[in-house]
């Protein structure tokens, strides 16, 4: 295949901006850039000159005065639930029960899985999202049209079977057994797994909802696959985690339940991890475990806030997930925005004023956890999370005067001028998102959306 190219302002992370002193040294700011692919992967990356001396061949799209920032990694979400964002007035287990649990149910159906998963894929790529790990349903079918549009598309996609088994926690109709799950998630490993850009996601939903025999089979596929990624929920809301606590009394906390069925490890992914203890921490850290940060959910279902600070302290990897349809938007961007003020909210009520400076999501920490820092914790950060030569030709063209407000807001201020007026630019997308930021997102090297083609 012949070299592409796209000309224009590239920022990207290369290194953790919470551990590098100054966070300006944990990017790569490039006013006039040129990204050169080739078979989907990056070859070269600098600034313009320079690389169209080295590569005379190429002749960039050029997006000359745009922000190009990699794809946006999103850990956590449910595709099945596209349908049913932004209900209304409950918190997680009657919004599960009212809202969730009868829109899924319809995933029995192939034809209907498949047209939510077409949508879902289209939106997503509108918002600039490159890589996504989503939960999907009980139902087989709900992964096959997940897997199969992601094929389709090409892009960065994992997902898996979602088992929920526990009597009274879902409508019978909806609820699997330990041995369907099993069953069904081996066949799926093998028919999806490494297919195309697809990663199996061992998925037991929540602990909430899985019987002991069913955390026990999502630990058979763990030890049986152990590369493989596992992906659920931990200490998202008080109700929740009272229930889990009666149901697994012998577990002195609710990592306890996954650790006790061997899926806590490098790769897993627990969403929201609000109300986690320092031990808590302390162990997903020794672990190599990850956590998902979802605070669009977070806010919408009125859950509670996390603490990045701390999972930082522990050296927990920590991701970004809009956890559509518990997080009212698709977008990343605007699911900094929640992020943002969730750390601002912890630094005036926490008595933590040591951790102030941590806790103010500046535009190079919101960028790297948006995609370095998800990437890590999905540990894909040698595939993505960022514009390394090597990497996958993921990224996003962001137009910094998308609206009115950001057109008056930027005046003349570009994002070429300096790295200051990239990350000022940066930061009015999260707080003053419109849809018509997001220009062209391109996965693998291919514009899979763009704005002037809509
Ligand atoms: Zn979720």
């Amino acid at each position: 295949m012949s070299k592409k190219a796209v000309r224009g302002t590239l920022l990207d992370c290369i290194a953790d901006p919470w551990l590098a002193g100054d966070e300006r040294k944990a990017v790569r700011y490039l006013p006039d850039g040129v990204l050169v692919w080739q078979d989907g992967l990056i070859i070269a990356i600098g600034p313009a000159d320079e690389v169209l001396r080295a590569h005379p061949d190429v002749n960039p799209e050029d997006y000359s005065g745009e922000l190009i920032v990699p794809g946006f990694v999103d850990v956590h979400l449910h595709y099945a639930q596209t349908r049913i964002i932004g209900s209304f007035g409950r918190q997680l287990l009657e919004w599960l029960q009212i809202f969730t649990f009868p829109e899924e149910l319809k995933f029995r159906d192939k034809s209907y899985a498949d047209e939510v998963a077409g949508l879902f894929f289209e939106v997503l790529l509108a918002c600039g999202t490159t890589t996504v790990q989503s939960f999907a349903t009980t139902h087989p079918n709900s992964v096959t049209a997940f897997f199969e549009e992601a094929e389709r598309l090409g892009i960065q996609a994992l997902c898996g079977l979602t088992g929920i088994d526990r009597e009274g926690t879902a409508p019978d109709a909806y609820r699997d057994t330990p041995e369907s799950f099993y069953e069904g998630s081996k066949e799926l490993i093998e028919r999806y797994h490494g297919r195309g850009r697809c990663i199996y996601s061992i998925s037991p939903r929540f602990a909430f909802g899985s019987t002991t025999e069913q955390l026990r089979m999502a630990g058979k596929l763990a030890s049986e696959h152990p590369d493989l990624p596992i992906q659920t929920h931990l200490s998202e809301n008080p109700a929740e985690i009272e229930s889990v606590l009666e149901f697994f009394p012998d577990c002195g906390d609710y990592l306890e339940v996954y650790e006790k069925h061997g899926l806590v490890r490098p790769r897993f992914v627990a969403g929201h991890s609000i109300y986690l203890s320092e031990d808590e921490f302390r162990r997903l850290g020794e672990k190599g475990a990850s956590v998902a940060f979802c605070p669009a959910s977070n806010l919408f279902l009125g859950s509670g806030f996390f603490q990045w600070d701390r999972a930082n302290h522990y050296g927990v990897r920590w991701g970004l997930g809009c956890d559509s349809g518990g997080g009212n938007t698709l977008s990343l961007l605007r699911t900094l925005d929640d992020g943002y003020k969730v750390g601002m909210l912890q630094v005036v009520t926490s008595d933590r004023e040591k951790c102030e400076e941590s806790l103010r999501l500046s535009a190079i920490k919101a960028l790297y956890a948006a995609t370095l820092g998800s990437a890590r914790s999905l540990y894909l950060e040698n595939q993505i999370g960022n514009l390394e030569v090597g990497k996958a030709a993921d990224f996003v063209v962001l137009d910094t005067g998308a609206s009115r407000v950001l057109d008056e807001r930027r005046g003349s201020d570009r994002p070429r001028t300096s790295l200051e007026a990239a990350c000022h630019q940066f930061f009015g997308l999260m707080m003053l998102y419109v849809p018509d930021v997001v220009k062209a997102t391109y996965s693998s090297g291919n514009r899979l959306f763009d704005r002037n083609n809509r």
